[in-house]
């Protein structure tokens, strides 16, 4: 009999270790709490108006709909009984139980607000569809605001963009903000200047990009600083509130930005699930709360239990999409041999952009920066999108947004600003729903 796969996760760690076990006689069950797999690489251009989230993040089901061995479940993981080999996953009110001979968890990771949980509410971060929606609708809807309001403070606040951490995330937002008032929006406002807007990087490090060594992070704060961004250095965000922030620098001094989109972009969480797996399992976590695995990737005493990508902690390995890649795939081929081998790290390099035609990029010894960075960042970013249709209309917007300095996805809606956090007032699971169990059966 085939052998049951459950995979939880359809992110690059879930979905590549499905793909590699297209040709093999086993039963894959793909659990994802979001019905997409997400290039969460490109999530700052939804953000800025310059891709739809459709490019971005197509349907898995329809992605593996080929994959005959493969069944995508809707549905977000809340129990792993690892004594019984069962998983049970929750879809409003319907609660499904699948056994498995083997599991693979790739839940990923979600912001960390280093204990400071009550910040997200005013300074969103950039992890899924809704906070790129929202933040884009927050950025947008504050040039809107702006053009309106004509009391100078109250105006600086709303033209006034803080953005935290400045990593490979917060150097793209901040870039792109930037470009944005000054070069896009230029034109379209009647009683406010876009370019008159602030745009602050706040970093608690003394270097932008710090994983890409100085040389690197030295020219993306030069090409910051030339689009006009405000690049604090050895910063740190104390507060966070409607108004504004509080930051302190190394001196310990104290002082306030008001601003009133506010985007955080420092700090990661291993997905809730890591716990829950930790706790079973009596596994060790890091700080970041991701799980200690042994060299192939599996858990102290299960070795049908493989933990890959973003939630995983293993010789300092980062948090980026070829390490959840490359151990989905070492994942999968373990269990089609059915030997254990160390998962070894390819490090195909790094990148960033920073604007239009000028982007940084690490690659084994070779450091890029400019132009030549930027083209090597626009082709593999093509390569990977799913599907060709999205890499035809990530082209074409591509073009729109490079050549033209036009961005296609500007619409904003009030529910998407207000829809998360309404959505916790009332509870995720509003309206109530009728609690069923259920199994999904073949037609
Ligand atoms: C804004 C941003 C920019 C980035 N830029 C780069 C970059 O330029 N280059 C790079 O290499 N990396 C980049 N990364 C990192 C890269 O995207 C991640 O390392 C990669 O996505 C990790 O893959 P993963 O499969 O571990 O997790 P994810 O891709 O996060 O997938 C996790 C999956 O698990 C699902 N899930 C979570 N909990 C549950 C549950 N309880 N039940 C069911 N399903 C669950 C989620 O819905 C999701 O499908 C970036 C990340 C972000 C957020």
């Amino acid at each position: 009999m085939a052998k049951k796969v459950v995979i939880i996760g359809s992110g690059f760690g879930g979905l590549f270790a499905a793909q590699a076990l297209r040709r093999e006689d086993v039963e894959i069950t793909l659990i994802s709490k979001t019905s997409h797999h997400l290039f969460q690489p490109l999530l700052y251009q939804v953000a800025t108006g310059i891709l739809s989230e459709g490019v971005i993040a197509p349907s898995t089901r329809e992605v593996l709909r080929r994959q005959r061995n493969a069944r995508v479940i809707l549905g977000e993981v809340t129990e792993l009984d690892l004594t019984s080999r069962k998983v049970t996953s929750q879809l409003r009110g319907a609660t499904t139980v699948f056994d498995y001979d083997h599991l693979i968890v790739a839940a990923g990771a979600g912001q960390s607000y280093f204990g400071n949980d009550h910040f997200d509410a005013f300074a969103p971060g950039l992890k899924t569809v809704d906070d790129a929606l929202e933040l884009r609708g927050r950025i947008f809807g504050a040039f809107e605001m702006a053009e309106v309001i004509s009391e100078p403070r109250e105006r600086n606040r709303q033209l006034t963009f803080v953005v935290v951490g400045a990593g490979p995330t917060g150097v793209e937002v901040a870039g792109q903000i930037a470009e944005l008032s000054r070069v896009t929006l230029r034109r379209d406002f009647r009683s406010v200047d876009p370019g008159d807007a602030r745009v602050v990087l706040v970093e608690g490090s003394s270097q932008v990009l710090g994983a890409f060594g100085q040389r690197l992070g030295g020219k993306a704060k030069h090409e910051l600083r030339k689009l006009g961004v405000e690049v604090l250095l050895s910063t740190k965000v104390v507060d966070v509130d409607v108004m504004g922030v509080e930051l302190e620098d190394a001196g310990g001094n104290r002082w306030r930005i008001e601003s009133a989109c506010k985007i955080w972009a420092a700090g990661v969480q291993a997905a809730p699930l890591a716990k829950v797996l930790a706790d079973q399992a009596g596994a060790e976590t890091d700080r970041a709360g991701r799980i200690k695995v042994l060299p192939d990737l599996t858990i102290p005493g299960h070795p049908e239990v493989f933990v890959v990508g973003d939630m995983m902690a293993l010789d300092q390995l980062p948090g980026v999409a070829q390490v959840a890649i490359q151990g989905g795939q070492h994942a999968a081929k373990q269990i089609a041999t059915g030997e254990h081998t160390p998962f070894k790290y390819f490090d195909k390099g790094s990148m960033a952009t920073i604007a239009r035609f000028s982007a940084v990029a690490s690659i084994g010894k070779v450091r890029l920066s400019g132009y030549p960075a930027w083209a090597a960042w626009l082709f593999i970013h093509l390569l990977y999108i799913i599907g060709f249709k999205s890499q035809i209309t990530a082209l074409l917007h591509w073009l729109i947004a490079f050549l033209t300095s036009g961005r296609s996805e500007r619409t904003i809606t009030r529910q998407q600003i207000a829809a998360r956090l309404a959505l916790r007032a009332v509870g995720e699971n509003y309206p109530p729903p009728a609690p069923i169990r259920t199994q999904p059966k073949d037609k």
